[in-house]
C-alpha cells in the first residue's frame, strides 16, 4: 500500500508519496496559484498511483473547515486568497481520485509529523509553531488535534509590543498579533529587508525572540503541554532559540515548574518534512 500527502501552502503545494514506514518515495511541487490551476497539477500526479494509494493526507492553509458535520467540511473558507475562498477542496480531490481523505491546518500536520516522526516522538502533548510567511500553531494530544468548534488560530494572539518596537505590526485582521509582529513579512516591513539578509546579531533578534518568548509563555500557561516545537523559515536563524528560552525564563519567573527547557523548546527534526510527513502518517492512519 502507498499514501499520499499533500502540504497545501500559501506558495507551494508539495505532494508526495510514502510506504508504510513514511519513507517519502516521490515528491513533486507546484505553486499555489488559483484551484483551477493548482489542482489538476495535484490530482494528476495522484492518479499515476491510484491503484495502491491507500488514502490522501491533506494540511492546508487556511482558515479550513474542519467540523466533519458541517456542510462545508473540507472547504478552504475565510482566507485571505480570494482564489480559494470557499473553495471545496476535500470534495474536488475525492471525486477525481476516489480514496479517503483526511484534512487538517499546515501546521496541525507539521505537528503531527514531528509527534510521529520528529523532535515529539514520546511526548503526549505537543504543540508546534511555524513562524515563516504567516505564523500558525497546532496541537496534538494523545494523538489527537486540539480543536473545538475549529481550529486552533494560534499565529494571532495578541502581544506586548516590545518597548525598543515602534512597528505597528501588519496583520490586516489585527496589525500588532504575533503574526503581524513577528511573521518573515513583518519583519521585512519592519526593517526594509528581507529577514534573512540581517546579522546573527542584529539587535532586532532580541525582539523577535520576545515575541516569540511571549508565544511560548502564553503556550505554556494555557496548555502546559510536554513540548513545544518552533519551526518555520524564521527559525532557521540559530541564533533565536537561545534568545527565546532565556526571554522566556525571564518572563515566567519560575512560575510553573516546566521540563528542562532544552528538551521543552525545540526545531523541527523532520526539519521542512515536518508537514507532509504528518500527511502521509495521517493518510496511513485512515487504513487503521
Ligand atoms: P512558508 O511560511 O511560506 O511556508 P517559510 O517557513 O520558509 O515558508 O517562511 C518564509 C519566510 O521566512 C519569509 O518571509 C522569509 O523571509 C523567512 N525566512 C526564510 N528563510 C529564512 C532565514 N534563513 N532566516 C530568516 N528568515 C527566513
Ligand atoms: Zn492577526
Amino acid at each position: 500500500m502507498l499514501y499520499g500527502g499533500i502540504e497545501a501552502g500559501g506558495t507551494k503545494f508539495v505532494c508526495g508519496i510514502s510506504n508504510e514506514d513514511l519513507t517519502i518515495i516521490k515528491r513533486v511541487s507546484f505553486p499555489t496559484t488559483t484551484p483551477q490551476e493548482t489542482l489538476p497539477k495535484v490530482i494528476h500526479f495522484f492518479q499515476e498511483y491510484q491503484a495502491e494509494l491507500a488514502g490522501i493526507g491533506v494540511g492546508a492553509f487556511g482558515p479550513i473547515d474542519v467540523n466533519q458535520d458541517s456542510a462545508t467540511y473540507g472547504f478552504i473558507t475565510s482566507t485571505p486568497k480570494l482564489a480559494w475562498q470557499n473553495f471545496d477542496f476535500v470534495g474536488t480531490l475525492q471525486k477525481a481520485l476516489a480514496v479517503p481523505i483526511a484534512f487538517t491546518t499546515d501546521v496541525n500536520s507539521a505537528c503531527y509529523g514531528e509527534y510521529i516522526a520528529g523532535s515529539g516522538q514520546k511526548v503526549k502533548s505537543l504543540v508546534y509553531y511555524t513562524i515563516g510567511t504567516g505564523v500558525g500553531g497546532g496541537a496534538v494530544v494523545d494523538g489527537k488535534f486540539l480543536a473545538g468548534f475549529s481550529h486552533p488560530e494560534m499565529g494571532h494572539m495578541l502581544m506586548q509590543s516590545h518597548p525598543a518596537d515602534h512597528f505597528e505590526g501588519n496583520c490586516p485582521f489585527h496589525g500588532n498579533c504575533l503574526e503581524g509582529l513577528a511573521s518573515g513579512p513583518a519583519i521585512e516591513k519592519r526593517l526594509q529587508a528581507k529577514a534573512q539578509t540581517l546579522a546573527p546579531t542584529d539587535p532586532y533578534w532580541q525582539i523577535e525572540a520576545d515575541y516569540i518568548a511571549q508565544c511560548v509563555y502564553n503556550t505554556t500557561l494555557m496548555f502546559a503541554p510536554d513540548r513545544i516545537i518552533l519551526g518555520g523559515g524564521v527559525m532557521k536563524q540559530t541564533q533565536l532559540l537561545p534568545l527565546i528560552k532565556d526571554a522566556f525564563l525571564d518572563k515566567l519567573k519560575n512560575y510553573v515548574a516546566i521540563p528542562p527547557i532544552d528538551e521543552y523548546l525545540k526545531t523541527p527534526g523532520l526539519k521542512d518534512d515536518a508537514g507532509l510527513t504528518g500527511c502521509l502518517a495521517l493518510a496511513r492512519d485512515l487504513a487503521k
